[in-house]
């Protein structure tokens, strides 16, 4: 199936590692066409992926944007929509992956006259997006897409909640190789970064919703020889927080007990160099791949208990949950993880073990092809069912 996949950004966020393993099966005949540069283009190219970048300058819509930025982004996006349309022509369907994605997506499809599929990452809440972008986002896609793929059922119930039309939905959790997430040396990636004690990883671009300030807040309730390592910055253009966080941890003392690594390539690693995993999201988590991706690691997970980390985690059993911004409870389930290693370690080999069968890439990719080839055949779609079954 020929496919013209887009994506609005250059950045490496969660949607765009999910659209990497989702565009593979097809690189012989399709394109992933992005709306900004950056180092997704990069990593599209090593897999072998054909990418084309459409503008040099990227959209000026953003996803708290009202009606009037939105509008006088017109200009910009009006070419870039017949730009993609006359590209589609190449192309069984239009894949858009992300919201602007969606609106260049959904006019190029109604010029071009290609079926449109909408994967969408994001929970359309307000702590998210702005009553505009989420109007236009439900709007475009009951009107465009013959099917959404939802990567949630928190994502699929928010998608509803804001007007979405239910039977466009399916949920299809991201899918991720098992054997990827192999044990690393954890002694010599620990000696390399010079890591002693009881380490709390949280994998994280750097964001405010992404709840960093949360486990600083908890260091400060956990002994002394725990330390937090925080992998991901600010890719969003959201540098006034990470300073913030600087700053907190001056003002907390904890200099010794933190570390700041920055975006980094290497996770997989860096996890298994982890006594735990924290997820901190302060607002409902759309999916949370850092989740799955420290369970294939068999590392304990804590996380914050809202929106799709509730579908992955089942708290005690393959991780815990704790209320999200709630620093005491996130203190409490470290000290709990810390002083019981056989728990912590039990519940890490369960969750490694149902990861493996529930994000198992190949499924995933399947249930993901199923549904592409009954869109282009002009087929209802249905929900894949294996994807929904409860933890
Ligand atoms: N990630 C990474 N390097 C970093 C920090 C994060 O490769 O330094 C990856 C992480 O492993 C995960 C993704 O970025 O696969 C983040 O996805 P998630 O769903 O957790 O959050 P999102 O960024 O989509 O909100």
């Amino acid at each position: 199936m020929r496919i013209l996949f887009l994506d609005q950004s250059g950045e490496l966020g969660g949607a765009e590692l999910c659209l990497l393993d989702v565009a593979k099966p097809y690189r012989d005949h399709s394109v992933v066409a992005l709306l900004a540069d950056g180092p997704f283009r990069a990593a599209l190219e090593q897999h072998q992926i054909p990418v084309q970048v459409l503008t040099a300058r990227s959209l000026q819509i953003r996803k708290q944007s009202g009606l009037w930025q939105g509008l006088s982004s017109l200009r910009q996006l009006l070419p870039l929509a017949v730009r993609v349309s006359q590209l589609s022509q190449g192309f069984d369907l239009i894949y858009a992956n992300t919201q602007k994605a969606l609106v260049v997506g959904a006019l190029a499809s109604g010029l071009g006259r290609r079926p449109l599929v909408y994967h969408l990452h994001d929970i359309l809440s307000e702590e998210h997006f702005s009553s505009v972008n989420r109007r236009l986002a439900v709007l475009l896609a009951n009107q465009f897409a013959a099917q959404v793929i939802t990567n949630s059922e928190a994502t699929r119930s928010a998608f509803v909640a804001a007007g979405g039309q239910s039977r466009l939905t399916s949920v299809i959790y991201n899918g991720f190789d098992p054997a990827t997430y192999q044990a690393a040396d954890r002694d010599v990636v620990r000696r390399s970064l010079g890591l002693t004690g009881f380490v709390v990883g949280q994998f994280s671009r750097l964001s405010p919703w992404k709840g960093q300030h949360v486990l600083l807040e908890a260091l400060t309730n956990c002994s002394a020889d725990v330390t937090a390592l925080f992998v991901g910055s600010a890719l969003f253009g959201e540098q006034e927080y990470a300073q913030q966080l600087q700053a907190q941890v001056t003002a907390l003392g904890l200099q010794d007990r933190v570390r700041f690594l920055g975006f980094r390539s290497d996770v997989i690693p860096l996890m298994h160099a982890c006594d735990l995993v924290a997820h901190t999201s302060t607002a409902p988590e759309p999916f949370g791949r850092v989740i799955v991706e420290a369970m294939l690691c068999g590392r304990p997970v804590v996380a914050s208990a809202a929106g799709g980390a509730i579908e992955l985690v089942e708290s005690g059993s393959t991780g815990w949950l704790v209320p999200p911004n709630d620093p005491q409870a996130l203190a409490a389930a470290i000290r709990e993880a810390q002083a019981q290693p056989d728990t912590a370690s039990a519940i890490g080999d369960r969750a490694q073990q149902q990861a493996s069968q529930r994000f198992d890439l190949l499924t995933i990719q399947r249930q993901i092809a199923e549904q592409l080839q009954q869109v282009s055949q002009g087929k209802p779609v249905g929900n894949p069912a294996p994807c929904r079954d409860p933890p």
